[in-house]
């Protein structure tokens, strides 16, 4: 059994806290909103007053608030009880963001965690759950087991801003999916079918596609985007082109399949449409 803090109980924190006490540790949380302790209180938590006393109360602190000025507002409450104690801040941001609260935090004396939960509330302490960490090695082997009872716990690195970028990373390829999706329910309903109806034909195709990541992958991590090229991105700049003018026929915004078309269209003037889908890559990593 650890003693552990959380300070922010939000949906995530309070299903952090909330885990962590049915999984047996010592639990003292912090809210700004004190109220929203009470039913963690009645679960087993202590509640502290401030959150330089719950960052005293344990060896363990765990901060989950919503954004980085939350973060810094809360842990600028707590500066003078940091020295000596382990803060993991798995509140989401940027890579840059946790960099700098690392370095503020460590100049304070504390050794610092950064993690992206790749979850929502009622998956903590499930399985499935799982939680990206990067920053000092240590301590994640200190609270390793701790940090399990929450999710499965995946340790990128010692550059903290990796579990932001990969999190962030994989945010962008949900987005990109509930993009596509969206798009495609709005092409769809247009015609006055159901969007749930449709979902028999949507879902094995995105399996079947998700297939060629590993050859698009391939590509990129070697710079060979000529190589065994099945379907150019000439001829998929057509069918982008397409779907664009349908949705505008159709009466549905183009403005989803749009930004694809102007990084296709770039790669090609660049003198690349027999080449692969995969060299949009090229553009997209370029700043313009
Ligand atoms: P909520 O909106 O439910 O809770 C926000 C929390 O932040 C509350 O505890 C709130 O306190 C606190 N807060 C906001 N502003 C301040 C401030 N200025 N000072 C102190 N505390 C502040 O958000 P979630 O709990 O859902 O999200 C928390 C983090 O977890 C976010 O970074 C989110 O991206 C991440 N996350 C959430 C997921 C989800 O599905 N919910 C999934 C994966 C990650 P108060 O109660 O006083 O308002």
């Amino acid at each position: 059994m650890s003693r552990i803090s959380v300070l922010g109980l939000g949906a995530m924190g309070a299903a952090l806290a909330a885990t962590l006490i049915r999984k047996g540790h010592s639990v003292t949380v912090w809210n700004r909103t004190a109220a929203r302790a009470e039913p963690l209180a009645s679960a087993g938590a202590t509640i502290a007053a401030t959150p330089a006393e719950a960052v005293a109360a344990s060896d363990l602190t765990i901060l989950c608030v919503v954004d980085y000025a939350a973060a810094g507002a809360v842990v600028a409450e707590a500066q003078d009880a940091l020295r000596g104690r382990d803060l993991v801040n798995l509140t989401n941001g940027t890579p840059r963001e946790a960099k700098k609260l690392a370095a503020w935090a460590e100049e304070k004396g504390a050794a610092y965690l950064d993690g992206g939960i790749m979850a929502i509330p009622p998956m903590i302490g499930e399985a499935g759950a799982l939680i990206l960490y990067s920053g000092t090695d240590a301590l994640f082997e200190r609270h390793k087991p701790s940090l399990d009872a929450l999710a499965e716990s995946r340790y990128l690195g010692d550059d903290t801003g990796l579990a932001a970028l990969y999190d962030l990373a994989l945010l962008s390829g949900m987005y990109g999916l509930f993009s596509g999706f969206l798009h495609a329910g709005a092409l769809v309903a247009s015609s006055g079918r159901r969007v749930g109806d449709f979902l028999p034909l949507l879902l094995p195709w995105i399996e079947a596609m998700s297939g060629t990541l590993p050859d698009l992958a391939d590509k990129i991590d070697n710079g060979l985007h000529d190589r065994s090229v099945v379907s150019s991105l000439a001829m998929q700049a057509i069918a982008l082109e397409n779907i664009a003018k349908a949705s505008t026929e159709q009466g549905v915004a183009p403005d989803f399949i749009e930004p694809m078309l102007r990084l296709a269209a770039r790669r090609i003037a660049e003198g690349h449409g027999s080449g692969d889908i995969s060299g949009v890559i090229e553009v997209i990593r370029r700043k313009k």
